[in-house]
């Protein structure tokens, strides 16, 4: 039997202003609305996709007050609000890491719309759908609870856990984005009931380039010093599904992975992808992806056919 793959969708018409590198030098702005045309239009030529409009932000802004803290959240909002310029402020970076990200004018609202996305994938599978999916955009997953960075401003993948959670399901949280997902293990790390894999490039090598160790004992982390085959990827992952004791996932989707990513440096093919969602099929779960990183233009479009169709 066919299953339907409904996926949420928002355009995102946020721009970047700027975007730093490690050593805080000007940088290449790679996170674009022409990313998500591109995922987009490999979903639309997939037959069993149904296509669902973006929610309002209530709910996503009742989730976000309870997962960021209130000090960060006022100066999301501030700063976005201002017509001038861009705000690259220190103290809402991680500890380590150097600020890359500026909150410029329409951020806040942008991420809230995402997040809205995230928690409507989820909000889908309360009502019964068995799988769903999240096309949104800024990403979120290297947001924690009172820092942004890499292109991430408020963690959608963490917002659809939470609904979940708070409709009752066992939930946890799955990182496969090329960058390890340390904004999801810092807002997870005080919540001891929704366990976090994250799968990922050494810390050293790749984003956010310093060392990093789980949050708590419901924590792993895989990282891989070099590019791994997609056999022992998946193998690596399957044993990690292994270990969570849940009935619904919330997947932090990246397509960074792929050969010839610009801020990755693996080797996958698109054809990954369709492994990637069989295996986590085959944990009989509920599954809610939400879109993460993915910067090839040219193979965005392989990437998130590929991964309808493992979902089939
Ligand atoms: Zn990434």
């Amino acid at each position: 039997m066919t299953a339907t793959l409904p996926v949420v969708y928002d355009s995102g018409d946020f721009l970047l202003s700027s975007f730093r590198d490690r050593d805080g030098r000007p940088a290449p702005i790679l996170e674009t609305e022409a990313r998500i045309e591109r995922i987009v239009s490999g979903l639309r030529s997939c037959q069993h996709v149904r296509w669902v409009g973006a929610a309002g932000p209530e709910q996503a802004l009742e989730i976000v007050g309870r997962m960021h803290s209130a000090e960060y959240l006022r100066f999301l909002a501030e700063a976005s609000a201002r017509s001038d310029g861009e705000t690259l402020d220190e103290r809402f970076a991680e500890p380590g890491i150097v600020p890359d990200t500026p909150v410029t004018k329409g951020a806040f609202d942008a991420a809230i719309r995402a997040c809205s996305s995230a928690v409507a994938a989820a909000n889908l599978l309360i009502a019964g759908d068995r799988q769903a999916y999240a096309v949104c955009r800024p990403p979120g997953h290297h947001a924690g609870r009172a820092f942004l960075g890499g292109y991430c401003y408020l963690n959608n993948a963490g917002a659809a856990a939470w609904a979940l959670r708070d409709a009752g399901r066992r939930v946890g949280v799955v990182d496969v984005d090329y960058h390890h997902g340390n904004g999801t293990a810092d807002v997870l790390s005080t919540e001891p009931d929704i366990p976090f894999v994250s799968l990922h490039a050494s810390t050293l090598q790749a984003f956010p380039y310093v060392p990093t160790s789980p949050r708590g004992p419901n924590q792993w982390f895989v990282p891989f010093e070099e590019p791994p085959t997609e056999d022992h990827y998946l193998a690596r992952l399957v044993e990690h599904l292994g270990h969570l004791s849940v009935d619904t996932i919330v997947i932090s989707l990246g397509y960074d992975p792929v050969a010839g990513d610009p801020h990755g440096g693996w080797t996958m093919t698109p054809g990954f992808f369709r492994a990637l969602a069989r295996a986590f099929r085959e944990t009989g779960c509920q599954l809610c992806f939400v879109q993460e990183g993915g910067y090839s233009l040219e193979r965005l479009a392989d990437c998130s056919r590929e991964l309808a169709l493992g979902l089939e």
